[in-house]
């Protein structure tokens, strides 16, 4: 019985570059140093993006690098029964709501909004959403639905965190401030977060964390650009009733400019640096896993 499961779970959107052979080395040497297994996971929930070449180009790429793991992988455009049930519980606790307006009603709002003082951003620094289909009665809201009405269903962010109570998590990397350690979760820092919408029945926060507990991941180790997506997971996870992980965040591969890599660059490719003649052992020390 392995005691610790670690994943490394790509979108096949793009080929790999070096940033993702950084996660994916890490992943396999720290399964292999704590004794536990690698999983892969397919991140491919944007299907319209995803393709299947992409899919097969990571599994070679991953091959070349000398990384092995341990079958099957877990697909996770087949397995939308699996959010939708999870979706259905966090209804059945009354924390969603649908949302009705389109990207560009929301970016009006923010815009004025932002006249009257700097609106709000996230981490990542989208603005957060101003909540306005909040206000819905449950009649309007049934009335747009029955009538076919796209929307996204987000969670009421506030209801959430009272229910759930003070979320922290272990992170045994480091933060963008280089915080380690037990990390106090601040979900409300992404205001009211799409769940699920009708063209993507889940989203990355909603199916990572049910695939990290049915897939009995223990350990996350990943970009340290998802770092505050970590206090969305502790939330689903306390909300779900879903086992937490311990969570080790890395650092990003940066390019001369010092930009987080793009699958469109083709400077860090891993496929072209194989065409330049670049070995596996090249690209470990290419990014400080040299040995
Ligand atoms: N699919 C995500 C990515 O390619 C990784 C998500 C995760 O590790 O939680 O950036």
């Amino acid at each position: 019985m392995y005691s610790r499961i670690l994943r490394f779970a790509p979108s096949p959107n793009g080929h790999l570059h070096l940033g993702h052979a950084y996660s994916a080395l890490l992943n396999y040497d720290m399964a292999r140093e704590r004794g536990g297994r690698l999983l892969l996971r397919i991140e491919d929930i944007d299907v319209p993006r995803c393709r299947p070449e992409f899919e097969e180009a990571i599994y070679e790429d991953l091959r070349w690098l000398g990384i092995s793991w341990q079958e099957p992988v877990r697909r996770q455009s087949e397995h939308f029964a699996d959010y939708a049930a999870a979706i259905g519980k966090l209804e059945a606790q009354g924390l969603l709501y649908p949302s009705f307006e389109s990207r560009a009603e929301i970016a009006a709002m923010v815009a004025d909004l932002d006249r009257h003082g700097g609106w709000p951003r996230d981490p990542d620094g989208v603005p957060i959403y101003p909540c306005r289909a909040r206000r819905l009665s449950a009649a309007e809201r049934r009335r747009r639905r029955d009538a076919g009405e796209p929307f996204a269903l987000r969670l009421a962010m506030d209801a959430a965190m009272a229910r759930a109570g003070p979320l922290t998590w272990a992170e045994t990397g480091a933060g963008p401030q280089g915080q380690s350690g037990t990390i106090t979760a601040a979900p409300q820092r992404w205001g009211d977060v799409v769940l699920a919408r009708k063209d993507m029945p889940t989203s990355y926060h909603l199916a990572a964390v049910v695939d990290d507990a049915l897939q009995g991941v223990t350990d996350v180790v990943r970009g340290v650009d998802l770092f505050w997506s970590t206090s969305v997971h502790r939330l689903l996870q306390a909300l779900l009733g879903l086992p937490e992980p311990t969570y080790h965040h890395h650092k990003l591969i940066l390019d001369e400019e010092g930009r987080k890599l793009s699958k469109s660059t083709q400077a860090t490719g891993l496929r072209e640096l194989r065409a330049k003649g670049a070995t596996p052992r090249d690209i470990r020390r290419m990014v400080g896993l040299g040995r």
